[in-house]
């Protein structure tokens, strides 16, 4: 089997999961670690949303790819990076503080936001707490209206809702049911915030069966990840 069979395989399979419970969804593909070739057989497949978290891998492969690419960022923001991020990206699903949200904003560049929702913080964490695996990332859900007004106030920022990614620990029906919940008290005073990301490679469907309009999958596509 060729490179271009397997991920051609495992993209019809991803592909018909998420058309037989949201058909509107939209699919990113993860490609962050990947190399250049499986992007442009994505490609030539017919994907145009890609996903990446490395700043300097990034800029490399959005040089060598066509220009009609829709790249999301959708990793930890180190705010060293924003301006360069913005250089490429045009989707960033992971902000979590406003001045992320400021430093995007003076980048000028036209982009789409969603905000990070941490699903382990509760309405008793302090908004500055680390909490559960830090690494995941995302804002106290009762901090998620004043970072969403900060947003509306810059013109080159649009806000397309929420994101958040499932806690290991818990099962992801749980974690989604509970974030279906944010993105509708949310919605209530941004209704025009409609865009929910969930669901990786191994909890998309739920994802999916709980509201998301955005799933973010690599391996079920590229494979393990070295
Ligand atoms: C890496 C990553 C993904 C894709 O993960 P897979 O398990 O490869 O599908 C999705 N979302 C975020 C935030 C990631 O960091």
């Amino acid at each position: 089997m060729t490179r271009r069979d397997e991920i051609k395989a495992n993209l019809q399979n991803v592909r018909a999961k998420i058309e037989s419970l949201n058909p509107k969804a939209n699919l990113i593909v993860v490609t962050k670690t990947f190399p250049i070739g499986d992007l442009e057989i994505l490609y030539e497949l017919g994907e145009r949303e890609f996903g990446e978290n490395r700043d300097q891998e990034a800029t490399e492969k959005v040089k060598q790819l066509p220009g009609d690419i829709n790249w999301h960022f959708q990793g930890q923001i180190q705010s060293n990076k924003i301006k360069s991020i913005a250089n490429w990206a045009n989707v960033i699903h992971s902000i979590d503080e406003e001045k992320q949200i400021t430093k995007f904003a003076e980048s000028g560049k036209k982009l789409e936001l969603f905000l990070q929702v941490n699903l382990q913080a509760n309405l008793d964490t302090p908004s500055d707490a680390k909490i559960g695996d830090d690494a995941r990332g995302g804002a106290n859900p009762k901090d998620l209206n004043q970072l969403a007004e900060l947003v509306n106030k810059f013109p080159n920022l649009h806000l397309l809702g929420l994101m958040a990614v499932a806690p290991l620990d818990e099962a992801p029906d749980q974690a989604f049911g509970r974030l279906s919940q944010i993105f509708k008290s949310f919605q209530q005073s941004f209704p025009k915030a409609q865009y929910l990301s969930a669901g990786m490679s191994f909890d998309f469907e739920s994802a999916l069966n709980h509201g998301a309009t955005h799933v973010r999958i690599g391996s079920s596509i590229l494979g393990k990840r070295e």
